[in-house]
């Protein structure tokens, strides 16, 4: 492929993705297509000459698009937004054409300063406090994920323990039942035992329950541990539960314990300065993070990590071989040393086109009208014969379930998922399946969620039917009980984590 045929065939594929999203409603939300499909669809081998452009994008149409779960689908509901936003798209255009590989400042001077840059625009934005900034001690970074984040936060927290003198082998780390999956993935991948992570009991409101972290630290403690770590959640998966970060960041200065807040989705709320409760406590964090590539509008990859002591990240992940040694050092940030691989994508682009050529003003309008839909779903929901809230919602998340119990639930996710009109992720929240209704598609308008809703209450309405004709006698469905203890981010791994609660009647 020469430039020419770049210039003709790109033309064609930037009307081939426009048309795409323009008719994005038509495809079934979630793929049809059956285990290997897609798989057998392909051709064995790889072409030794050319095929033309019009053949790559037929099976475009073809193979690939059957094969898709619709993420930017208006009717999308399911996991968390995944927003690609015009402006985005055409910054990562920009990103392959350059192909610079940012991982130092002298690789490309302009890669590293625009990313600070945009970390202090959304660091002002997002109304974080002035120690994330570079202008002190902290500074922002773009991570892949906010995975990526928390295993940075994770390895940063480690060596400032060790540097301060304790055992690695009696470190233990503190997050609650409800943090995410990529929690208890980061401590094992950062080398932990299982039983180095204490999973802390939530609140009725599926918060960390601070009462319980500072008994579970007593325990430690008395056990000649040292507690290094709280991974704090503002934002849970399961129901957008918010922990107490004052009262966390009380206990991580007792103990001298490095906190980091985990607000992958959630945080961006911040944008709204009525939903600034996001952050309440973050004045006294180590690190925090946030995902403009969910909610925001910048496509994957675009995870933002702030920290207050930025020395204290790069002297756990910097390394200077000789092939990497520049004059600049030390008076630079060369991002390589805030981030576990050395290259790295020229992110900060998708920030900055999304907020030159949108504004911040309209990411703000797109998220109120979001929450307030979810608002207007949680009273309808509220008002249904066979549907319930689970908990009062919050920001974009309404999780709900069937009156008749568990299994009815469990049907009402099946079923409506197989419609292929929205998508809906189930979860469990105090051992009970809930479903997840997550408004949060920028292509989302009021009538989706209507619609959304007008299916749930529909099949609800006909499972209940269903269920009084076919099981007249029989007693009502048992929820079960899950006990919710040494559990993180609903992971089916018993005994992966050490309940933080050892010593205390449940
Ligand atoms: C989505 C999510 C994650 C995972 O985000 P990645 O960027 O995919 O790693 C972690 N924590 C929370 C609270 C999330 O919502």
């Amino acid at each position: 492929m020469d430039g020419e045929a770049f210039r003709r065939d790109g033309h064609r594929l930037v009307e081939w993705v426009a048309e795409y999203l323009d008719e994005v409603e038509r495809h079934p939300v979630r793929s049809r297509a059956r285990p290997g499909e897609v798989f057998a669809a392909l051709p064995p081998a790889a072409p030794e000459h050319p095929e033309p452009f019009e053949q790559v994008l037929s099976d475009l149409d073809r193979i690939v698009v059957p094969g898709l779960t619709h993420w930017q689908h208006p009717s999308f509901f399911a996991y968390f937004p995944a927003n690609s936003s015009y402006a985005s798209i055409l910054a990562e255009l920009v990103t392959a054409g350059l192909g610079v590989n940012g991982f130092s400042w002298v690789t490309s001077p302009a890669a590293t300063e625009l990313e600070q840059v945009m970390c202090e625009w959304m660091r002002e934005l997002l109304g974080l406090p002035g120690r994330f900034s570079f202008e002190q001690e902290g500074g922002g970074v773009i991570q892949d994920s906010a995975s990526s984040s928390t295993l940075v936060a994770v390895v940063a927290a480690r060596e400032r323990a060790i540097a301060a003198g304790a055992e690695p082998s009696r470190l233990v780390a503190f997050a609650s039942e409800e943090a995410h999956a990529s929690v208890q993935k980061a401590m094992h991948v950062a080398g932990f035992a299982p039983g180095a992570l204490r999973a802390i009991p939530t609140d009725p409101s599926f918060a960390l329950d601070a009462d319980r972290l500072r008994d579970a630290l007593v325990v430690a403690r008395h056990a000649g541990q040292v507690p290094f770590l709280t991974i704090a959640t503002s934002g849970t998966t399961s129901s957008l539960a918010f922990d107490p970060l004052d009262a966390l960041a009380e206990l991580a200065a007792e103990h001298g314990m490095w906190l980091h807040v985990d607000a992958a989705m959630a945080g961006v709320a911040a944008l709204c300065p009525e939903h600034r409760f996001v952050l309440d406590g973050v004045a006294r964090v180590d690190s925090w993070a946030t995902n403009p590539h969910k909610w925001m509008g910048a496509q994957f990859d675009c995870a933002l990590l702030y920290v207050a002591d930025r020395a204290a990240l790069t002297a756990a992940l910097s390394t200077e071989p000789a092939y990497l040694a520049s004059a600049e050092a030390g008076r630079v940030v060369d991002y390589r040393n805030w981030q576990i691989p050395l290259g790295r994508r020229f992110r900060a682009l998708k920030l900055w086109f999304l907020l030159r050529l949108e504004g911040a003003e309209a990411v703000r309008a797109m998220l109120r009208r979001h929450v307030a839909w979810a608002s207007e779903l949680a009273s309808w929901v509220d008002a249904d014969s066979h549907l319930e809230l689970v908990e009062r919602p919050r920001l974009n998340l309404v999780c709900l379930r069937h009156r008749d119990g568990p299994h009815a639930t469990d049907a009402l996710v099946e079923a409506a998922n197989a419609t292929g009109r929205a998508l809906f992720t189930r979860t469990v929240l105090g051992g009970v399946p809930t479903l997840r209704f997550c408004v949060g598609a920028r292509t989302t308008e009021r009538r989706h969620v209507e619609a959304g809703f007008a299916l749930l209450a529909r099949l609800a309405a006909e499972g209940a039917g269903r269920r009084a004709v076919g099981a007249r006698g029989r007693p009502g469905e048992a929820a079960p009980h899950g006990t919710g203890v040494g559990k993180i981010g609903g992971c089916e791994r018993p005994g992966g984590v050490e309940t933080g609660d050892q010593g205390r009647e449940a």
